[in-house]
């Protein structure tokens, strides 16, 4: 028998925080259905498809601070993964809020994205933002200098964030080594099409670099209704701008 303090398993996970642990937690069920499906292996390799990459529709969704999450659902509260999604380490919570826009104006169910991060960022659709009546600016998720208020509800208090609210700019998700292999570096805009009935072509395309990256263009809701497309396309790299 050993004891918390006597065991060097548990003193091994007590130095975790609870976000390294969550990330722990999603690393391993991400690596089981990496090896689970046939589809799934297909994206083991480097990517086989490019030019064609796969597309990943961005709903409107919210990322938080441990801090500002402990507020709205209180401090009891463990933030839960749901499901994992597409790119290592990041999931769908099973938290959702209320935001609320300054004509009074609320959209339900907004779904909190992890890990947890350093700073609290709403990202929505230009149709939302219209309907909330507020005029975010377009940019890299993280650049929250120009962003604009709204106010989060949960279950346990409310707050209103000042600078917030962005419509995050298209983007390919791409790892370091695979962008060196096509020319491409982070930062880097480019143009793509995506092929079908409403055949559409998109500039301003924001490359962003991680070694950990798998390749995926995320689009908002509004670009991919646009261009009349679901998930399961692929989108083509046209050229580099
Ligand atoms: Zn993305």
């Amino acid at each position: 028998m050993s004891t918390a303090n006597g065991c060097g398993c548990s003193n091994y996970l007590i130095n975790y925080s609870n976000e390294e642990l969550i990330n722990i937690v999603v690393k391993e069920i991400y690596d089981f259905l990496q090896t689970d499906s046939e589809s799934n292996k297909l994206t083991d390799q480097t990517d086989p498809q490019f030019p064609f990459i796969p597309l990943g529709i961005s709903n409107r969704h919210i990322h938080l601070t441990d801090e500002t999450f402990h507020k709205l659902f209180g401090d009891n509260v463990e933030f839960e993964v749901m499901r994992p999604l597409y790119q290592p380490g990041e999931f769908a919570s099973k938290h959702t809020l209320t935001i609320v826009g300054p004509k009074l104006r609320s959209i339900p169910n907004v779904r909190i994205l992890g890990p947890l991060r350093k700073y609290d960022q709403v990202e929505v659709s230009l149709t939302d933002a219209i309907f909330l009546g507020i005029n975010p600016p377009v940019v890299n998720s993280g650049s929250l200098d120009n962003a604009v208020p709204l106010t989060l509800v949960g279950p346990n208090s409310s707050v209103y964030l000042k600078k917030c609210a962005i419509i995050a700019n298209r983007h390919i998700h791409i790892s370091d080594k695979d962008a060196e292999k096509h020319g491409l570096k982070n930062g880097d805009f480019c143009k793509i099409k995506i092929p079908g009935e409403k055949s559409t072509v998109f500039e301003n395309v924001l490359i962003r670099t991680n070694k950990n990256w798998k390749l995926q263009i995320h689009l908002d809701t509004d670009d991919a209704n646009a261009a009349n497309v679901r998930e399961e396309t692929f989108v083509e790299f046209i050229e580099k701008l």
